[in-house]
This record gives structure tokens, sequence and C-alpha cells, in this order.
């Protein structure tokens, strides 16, 4: 059987540790993420999901235990070997696109190819294959000032795949748009997801979207726990 590609193994995360204001946010957390499977996290705001999520993505790091990435084990890298491996390995999304305003949507997806020494005819044509799997080929050369809410993130998913990630973790990643927009860039989402067959973790409040995951996850009280839906 094939490594899983997120493995987390007991951990734990306090912020402010020994102050009196600490709080635990993660109290053991376990979790593994088969290759290509879809996982929803599902949480009140103020659990932990963003921490959750970093410490996943290699953005931060545990307090105990151990973040397995594609059957290597993270957790006591040096900053230059995590890095990369972050960079390799790992698409990051966010509720709000963060994309370069100053470059248009084709490059905004061509960029990091290039910063990973990608030629750049190879790069541009994968951005392009990219956009229309999510349906904006037409709007490659617009600046992400000039794209709608929603065509906006479905450009920001083609960057965090840019580079083939085998993780995707997305925190809320249609909580900015109307409902309607959401469920369709969502779509595009999938789409994009289950096109490359990565695996993912994508944080959302609404049940609906987790339904349409292999499985959803709740964090609470510093646990997981798995939601019936
Ligand atoms: P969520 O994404 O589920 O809303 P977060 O992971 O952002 O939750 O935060 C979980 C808890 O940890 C919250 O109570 C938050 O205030 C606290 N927290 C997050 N980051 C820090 C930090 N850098 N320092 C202190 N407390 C933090």
């Amino acid at each position: 059987m094939s490594d899983p590609i997120l493995k987390l193994s007991g951990v734990t995360k306090a912020y402010n540790a020994g102050a009196p204001n600490e709080i635990t946010v993660l109290r053991g957390v376990d979790l593994v993420v088969q290759p290509g499977e879809v996982v929803a996290l599902v949480a009140p705001s103020g659990a932990g999901k963003s921490t959750l999520l970093h410490i996943a993505g290699l953005l931060d790091n545990a307090d105990a235990g151990t973040v397995e990435i594609a059957g290597t084990d993270m957790t006591n890298l040096g900053d230059r070997k995590r890095t990369a491996a972050r960079r390799d390995q790992v698409g990051f999304i966010y509720q709000f696109h963060h994309l370069l305003p100053e470059f248009s949507a084709l490059e905004n997806i061509v960029l990091p190819q290039l910063a990973n020494a990608v030629p750049e005819a190879q790069a541009k044509e994968h951005a392009r294959k990219l956009l229309d799997t999510v349906g904006v080929a037409h709007r490659a050369g617009h600046r992400p000032a000039e794209l709608s809410g929603g065509e906006q993130q479905r450009v920001a998913f083609c960057r965090a795949l840019a580079n083939t990630p085998r993780l995707l973790l997305a925190d809320e990643p249609t909580g900015n748009l109307d409902p309607d927009t959401s469920d369709q860039v969502f779509g595009a989402l999938m789409d994009l997801v289950r096109g490359t067959g990565l695996s993912a973790v994508i944080a959302t409040h609404n049940l609906d979207l987790a339904a349409r995951m292999d499985r959803a996850i709740r964090l609470d009280a510093g646990g997981l726990s798995p939601v019936d839906l």
C-alpha cells in the first residue's frame, strides 16, 4: 500500500505557553489523508482550523507530535529543506485570493513555475490548461482587479496547483462568495482536484459543500472527530 499523503500524529499546539493567557488549540490531533482523498474540515470559528492547516502545510511548527507528507517525516527538517518541501509538495488556498495585482491571471500561474525552473513556454501551456479546467481561459490576459470575485478565486486555485503539489490545503476557499457563486466555484475546485488526483483538506462552514467531499471531520475542543453528512 502506498504511503498516506498527510499523516499527523499526536499534534499539539498552544499559544502563549506558560503565560496566564495560554490557550491550547490542538490536543494530540491524529489525521491520515490517503492519496486522492478529499477531506472536509468543519470547525466553529476560533477552533483552530487555520492553526491545523498551517502545521499540516509546514507554515508553523507543532509543540509536539509529528507531520509526515508523502511518507517523509517533516517534523525535524531544517529551514531550507522544510521550505523546499512546502514549495514542492503543498498548495495553499485562502479565503482571499492573494493574487499579485500587477500581473495577469496567466502570469500569476506562470511565475511560481518559473521560480521552480520550469521553462517559460511549458509554464504558459500548463497555466492555460489549468485556467481552462476552471472555466476562465478567456480571462487569461486580465489582471485580478478586472476579474469577478469568483474568477479571482478560480485563478488562485490554478496558482496553488501550478507546481503540481501532492497536498492541497484550503481555508474557506469560497467563504467570500455569495452562495450561488460559491457553489459553482467549489465545483471548479473539485474538477481541478479530481482531475489531478491530488489529496486535499478543505476547511468550510458549509455542510452542503462538505457533503461533496469524500468525508468530513470536525475540529472541536482541540480534537478531531468524524462528521456524518
Ligand atoms: P480558526 O481558523 O478555527 O478560526 P485559529 O487557528 O486562527 O482558528 O485560532 C485558534 C485560536 O488560537 C483562537 O482562539 C486564536 O485567537 C488563537 N490564536 C491563533 N493564532 C494565535 C497567535 N499567533 N497567538 C495567540 N493566539 C493565537
